[in-house]
């Protein structure tokens, strides 16, 4: 049996989610644009997923526009916004963070070499963001500031709300990249995030199939698509939608926002995946619990081992250990022939030799770095699978040692 314990790589479909898709493959498969019977029911589910992403993240519906992804999200929230700038040969700033996933980074250092100033804020040593360099940072031509909400790597939860106020007060537009911060903390932009403009999440980190994402748009924020076509989305990206991931998508956020309320979500899982389900976490305490419980024993069992990020707020499925003189990239390897999932840096970067950038740009040394791989648990993760984690992973470990 394996363990997965990858699940900020992504998260298997749950049988709701893939249950609710089912009949958009070869039943009512009609085009959502089409005036036809057919069209109009697949429209209809469109729109019904469209509502629940929009109750997930307390906003109107008219301001979710479906994507393939976190990475098309993060581009077109970045494009969107510094394209016509570009265009009309205007000056623009763009303050930004060295922790953002290279969805947004990489966008940033390409719209840098056209002409965009870009900022790269470093945060402090526990992967956090201080609201104060944002401030700092500002220019009267600073049209955009994008800070993630959770880091991916480290679980890291940034001060979005504080720091969406201060750029608001400037006059400038504000994204975050929400992709691994999306059911599984609370996300309000009516509330704590009202002064949040742009929003990115993706479904497969969220129990929905590859593929899928929205991007929030706040009404009145004007934004050049990336793509062009059709009037698809309110004219924001031309396309014919992805029916099946964006009903997929639509449940899952429905099942996240119950979890997030800690309701009980097992309505229509065959007995089995129930099962797992079930013993799986309930609510966010409970995998908050899990995920402390498995982190707390592995410092205990493993000499030299710490925690990356351990002084910040932080997603309650993430670790990031710390393991000074082991290959963390080696180690990941041997895990793996074992039977369990773990990640070294961020899943997008791993084959890659580079040290992670958001380690080092916490002051991490490349070696430490190096010595540092990521543990992520799924609302899905047993205690059984931490369980056999607490056997698997220290004995993994002290091998390492005997032979380095
Ligand atoms: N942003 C963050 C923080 C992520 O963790 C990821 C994926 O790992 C992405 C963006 C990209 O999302 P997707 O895989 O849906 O393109």
């Amino acid at each position: 049996m394996r363990i997965d314990l990858d699940a900020n790589a992504t998260t298997p479909v749950l049988p709701e989610v893939l249950q609710a898709m089912q009949p958009f493959w070869r039943e009512t498969y009609g085009n959502p644009s089409s005036a036809h019977q057919s069209g109009r029911r697949t429209r209809g589910a469109v729109e019904q997923a469209r509502i629940a992403v929009a109750s997930l993240l307390h906003c109107s519906p008219k301001e979710i526009c479906f994507t393939s992804g976190g990475t098309e999200s993060d581009n077109l929230a970045l494009a969107g916004v510094l394209q016509p700038f570009l265009d009309r040969h205007e000056p623009a700033h763009l303050i930004t963070t060295q922790i953002e996933h290279h969805a947004v980074l990489f966008a940033a250092e390409s719209f840098e070499r056209r002409g965009i100033e870009v900022t790269y804020l470093k945060p402090d040593s526990n992967g956090v963001v201080r609201p104060e360099d944002v401030e700092a940072a500002l220019r009267p031509h600073t049209k955009l500031v994008s800070v993630m909400l959770a880091n991916n790597e480290t679980g890291a939860i940034q001060p979005v709300g504080k720091i969406a106020r201060i750029a608001k007060a400037h006059g400038a537009l504000v994204h975050t990249d929400a992709v691994q911060g999306a059911g599984k903390v609370p996300l309000d932009l009516s509330g704590e995030f009202k002064n949040v403009d742009l929003l990115s999440i993706s479904g497969h980190k969220m129990y929905a199939p590859q593929g899928t994402g929205a991007l929030f748009v706040r009404q009145g924020v004007e934004l050049a698509p990336l793509f062009l076509g059709g009037p698809h989305e309110r004219q924001r990206r031309a396309g014919t939608e992805n029916v099946p991931g964006i009903v997929g998508l639509g449940r899952a956020a429905e099942i996240a926002l119950a979890w997030l309320e800690g309701q009980n979500h097992h309505l229509l899982a065959s007995p089995s995946e129930a099962d797992r389900e079930i013993s799986g976490s309930q609510s966010p305490a409970e995998l908050t619990a899990r995920r402390n419980h498995l982190e707390k024993r592995l410092l205990a069992l493993i000499p030299e081992a710490t925690v990356n990020a351990a002084g910040a707020p932080r997603v309650s499925n993430t670790i990031n250990l710390r393991i000074d003189n082991v290959d963390g990239e080696a180690l990941m390897i041997a895990l793996d022939l074992q039977g369990i999932a773990a990640s070294f840096g961020s899943a997008c970067t791993s084959g890659a030799a580079e040290p992670s950038h958001v380690l080092v740009a916490m002051g991490l040394t490349p070696k430490q770095a190096h010595s540092s791989f990521r543990l992520s648990l799924s609302r899905l993760t047993t205690d059984d699978e931490i369980a056999q984690a607490l056997e698997i992973i220290p004995a993994a470990v002290a091998r390492f040692r005997s032979v380095v």
